[in-house]
């Protein structure tokens, strides 16, 4: 899909409430390509004929919930970055909730300087193994390890909680630091998690924040992660507005039995019954 086909799609939109929308992007991907790959892997477990579109919270995402946007054509752009923000913006613009389905987590960045534009306050849940705080990783400032960096740098979030964090470097505590992130780490993670938010909050998981025995297929595999069930116990108690989400790097070329993808599609349908609430 490209932005002239997107805005001219939203046209018949009428009635539908969340957007997926695909951003197969890994070129600032530090170490494996293949993330580019899952959105389509994500969508077809969501949709699979193997489960139904009931949410646990008893929420049937079937029918006209979704408007399902395609994935973002970018290789006939130069400029990536604006054409991921202009897509968020045209989904908003016409009264739909995006959620974005990656690609690596390069693509957040675009994609919350979108929302920022249209929400005055935002805050930020993030998910990940990583702070992804870097100032800039093997000299690309549009590292998928330096997204949190631009977004806070810009000012484009008035909290980031990051939940799952187990390789903060020095650098990247000293960012935290810098930037005031509220980085809740795996070694201090003990049972329940309920996060309050008093503004709007865009949820950015990353699934690698999983332990990779529920998602090996990322590209960055880091043990003693949160299992799913946490993950959606933390969506589902979450106190506040959910208004925007995505889930990143997926990489199919890493996975087993679609595992990964059937848990990120899990995480999308918990996502979005609470995003019908805001
Ligand atoms: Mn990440
Ligand atoms: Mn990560």
């Amino acid at each position: 899909m490209t932005l002239e086909t997107l805005n001219a799609a939203l046209k018949n939109s009428a009635g539908r409430k969340l957007a997926l929308v695909g951003i197969p992007d890994d070129a600032n991907s530090t170490f494996l390509r293949g993330a580019a790959e899952a959105p389509p892997k994500i969508r077809e477990q969501l949709f699979s004929d193997a489960f139904n579109l009931w949410t646990e919270t008893g929420v049937d995402l079937g029918g006209d919930v979704f408007f399902d946007a395609g994935d973002l054509n970018l290789g006939e752009t130069s400029d990536t970055w604006s054409a991921i923000q202009g897509a968020v913006e045209a989904v908003l613009d016409h009264g739909l909730l995006p959620i974005c389905l990656g690609g690596d987590h390069a693509i957040t960045y675009p994609v919350v300087k979108g929302f920022r534009r249209r929400y005055d306050a935002l805050n930020i849940l993030h998910i990940d193994a990583h702070p992804d705080l870097y100032d800039n990783f093997g000299n690309n400032p549009r590292s998928h390890a330096s997204p949190f960096a631009r977004i806070m740098e810009n000012r484009l979030a008035d909290r980031l909680v990051q939940v799952g964090i187990r390789t903060a470097t020095g650098h990247q505590r000293e960012q935290a630091k810098r930037f005031g992130v509220e980085m809740i780490e795996m070694r201090e993670v003990t049972g329940d998690l309920r996060l309050a938010f008093d503004s709007p909050v865009y949820v950015s998981v990353d699934v690698d924040g999983l332990d990779p025995a529920y998602a090996p297929g990322v590209s960055h595999p880091e043990p003693g992660g949160l299992s799913p069930r946490q993950v959606i116990d933390m969506i589902q108690g979450l106190e506040g507005r959910l208004v925007g989400a995505d889930v990143v790097e997926v990489n199919p070329r890493r996975d087993f039995h679609n595992l990964t993808a059937v848990a990120a599609a899990k995480i999308v349908k918990e996502i979005a019954a609470r995003m019908l609430q805001a």
